[in-house]
């Protein structure tokens, strides 16, 4: 399946609930969602209801698009939390936390996850000193992500930086902003994680 490259907002009005693709757009009052808060199309401001089973597909589908990961992935990373001692629907959600796209994101590097992904795929970022282009790199507690030094002056890097404030890091992340540096202090638990999702949906699609 290719990726989506249509508008984003859109994404965010079909699942119902804000995704946060765009970046400082989404915490201002112009957010798309804000506005219009229905699905898009035609037929969106009628009210339809879901079944079972299209809950639980929309809820995959939601996960998808806010890590950004297409279906052959997902699915493997589902696999992987099933083998996984605990809670499966947590353990799902704490590889795609790991993620280096998206701790790159969460650091504030990125403005959104597709930036982060970029400068990852571009070669902008280090974990623990050396450059790592696999934006689903799996980061581990205690690894060091930073912006390469040649990869600095990059203006958008430091003005993201200068605002990340504003969204706010998770307590399970140390940033050295000066130092474009960060670090990941431990596996987030459940409540940790700020994603308005209902994983045990996805559990229960997948489990059929
Ligand atoms: Fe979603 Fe609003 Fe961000 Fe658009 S601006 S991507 S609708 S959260």
């Amino acid at each position: 399946m290719a990726r989506y490259t249509g508008p984003l907002c859109r994404l965010c009005r079909r699942e119902g609930t804000k995704l946060f693709l765009k970046g400082d757009r989404c915490f201002t009052d112009k957010c798309s969602f804000e506005r219009r808060k229905y699905p898009p199309g035609e037929h969106g401001m009628k009210r339809s209801k879901l079944s079972d089973y299209g809950l639980q597909l929309r809820e995959k589908q939601k996960v998808k698009r806010i890590y950004g990961v297409l279906e052959r992935q997902f699915k493997r990373y589902f696999e992987e939390a099933q083998r996984k001692k605990g809670v499966t629907g947590e353990a799902l959600l704490q590889f795609l936390e790991q993620r280096l796209d998206n701790i790159v994101y969460r650091l504030g590097f990125g403005v959104n996850r597709r930036q982060a992904r970029q400068l990852v795929n571009h070669g902008h970022i280090m974990v623990n000193g050396r450059v790592v282009d696999i934006p689903s790199y799996r980061v581990r507690p205690g690894d060091v992500i930073e912006v390469r030094p040649e990869s600095r002056k990059i203006p958008f890097i430091e003005e993201n930086l200068s605002k990340v404030e504003h969204r706010g890091i998770p307590e399970w992340l140390e940033l050295d902003a000066e130092n474009f540096r960060g670090k990941l202090l431990k596996v987030p638990e459940r409540h940790e994680i700020p994603v308005d999702v209902q994983e045990h949906l996805i559990v229960e699609l997948y489990s059929k």
